[in-house]
């Protein structure tokens, strides 16, 4: 019987049982470290699908643990190494397609490959190590910030992202505030991007850390609107700047003559963010249609490769 899970009851009480089960079939297997391997990482699959179902061993499985393994044990050397590039996605001004910020988005330089971050930070989450490269991010991001204005050139505003793993950290704000003054550069330069977690109590943390940071001048957005954990509540119970709709959000094409429920959605979504005083910035418009829409049902900032890839420095100084 494969059943994971099992409940008991006496005239007292309920019991209710459970067990994570990594298994492996042992054929040609005779050592005893292999064995030991394959039932250790059947378990450490079997944990992290939270399946209710024994987990039987793979290759597959086996790749994919060591390659996590493998990231994790790299991270702190890669990024002294400075082996984390930064490039950064213009976002326009739907009015006028006028430069009006700039995305910092991260990509590893390893071993010859350019590693893109749904590779890697799933994996960094999970250890917590994001949180040093969310600073990183900051830090290099202001350097620049700071390197442009002795030179004069007129930046725009660029946004951070921070994961949801710093919501532990009660001193974040804090610590935000501080790098960006080492640096000097004024705070209305910087955004920063927060996405959702899925506990409420993290909302109360969430909305004191987005207080203290536009007490300072700082701007804040909520990321991947409409995706994941994103809720009503967040809008009600902060005042963040501005909230970004993702792009899975966006109708398709073929409904907006006759406004489909994605389009009731999405309009509804964009004036009632509206309404409460929120920019509205819509993510991954990829061709002109959506962006017509997206214009006439008053989303205020456009982000996608329909104007601009993710840009090098360099490409995105000429840019400014
Ligand atoms: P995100 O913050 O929602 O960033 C937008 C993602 O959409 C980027 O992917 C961007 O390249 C992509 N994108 C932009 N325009 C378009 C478009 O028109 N069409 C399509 N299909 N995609 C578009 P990227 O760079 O791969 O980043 C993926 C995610 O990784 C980001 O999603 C963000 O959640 C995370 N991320 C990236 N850099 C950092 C970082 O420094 N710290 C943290 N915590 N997360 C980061
Ligand atoms: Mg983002
Ligand atoms: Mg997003």
């Amino acid at each position: 019987d494969m059943e994971t899970t099992y409940h008991y009851e006496n005239e007292f009480r309920k019991f209710h049982f459970s067990a994570t089960i990594g298994a492996a079939k042992l054929f040609d297997v005779k050592d005893a470290g292999d064995v030991m391997t394959r039932i250790s990482i059947a378990y450490q699959v079997a944990r992290q699908l939270e399946k209710n179902e024994p987990v039987f061993f793979s290759e597959d499985f086996y790749a994919d643990i060591m390659r996590q393994k493998e990231i994790i044990a790299r991270f702190q050397r890669s990024l002294e190494m400075q082996e984390f590039v930064i490039y950064y996605q213009p976002k326009v001004n739907a009015e006028d397609k006028s430069l009006c910020g700039a995305e910092a988005l991260v990509r590893w330089n390893t071993q010859g490959r350019m590693l893109f971050p749904g590779e890697f930070i799933p994996i960094l989450e999970k250890d917590g190590s994001i949180c040093r490269l969310d600073f990183y991010v900051l830090e290099r991001t202001c350097e620049l910030l700071r390197e442009c204005m002795a030179t004069g050139l007129k930046m725009p505003r660029i946004s951070i992202n921070f994961s949801r793993k710093h919501i532990g950290n009660p001193d974040l704000a804090r610590e935000i505030i501080s790098i960006i003054d080492k640096h000097k550069v004024p705070h209305q330069f910087i955004e920063i991007e927060l996405t959702e977690s899925e506990d409420f109590k993290d909302y109360v943390v969430m909305a004191e850390m987005i207080r203290q940071l536009k007490e300072q001048g700082i701007s804040t957005s909520i990321d991947d609107f409409g995706t994941g954990y994103s809720s009503l509540n967040m809008l009600k119970m902060t005042t963040i700047d501005l909230l970004k709709i993702d792009r899975s959000f966006i109708p398709r094409e073929e409904d907006y003559p006759n406004k489909k429920k994605d389009c009731i959605m999405f309009e509804n979504i964009a004036n009632l963010a509206k309404s409460l005083g929120y920019k509205v910035v819509v993510e991954g418009v990829e061709t002109q249609n959506q962006f017509d829409y997206l214009k006439a049902v008053g989303c205020d900032i456009v982000q996608g490769y329909f104007f601009d890839q993710p840009l090098s420095v360099d490409k995105l100084l000429k840019r400014v």
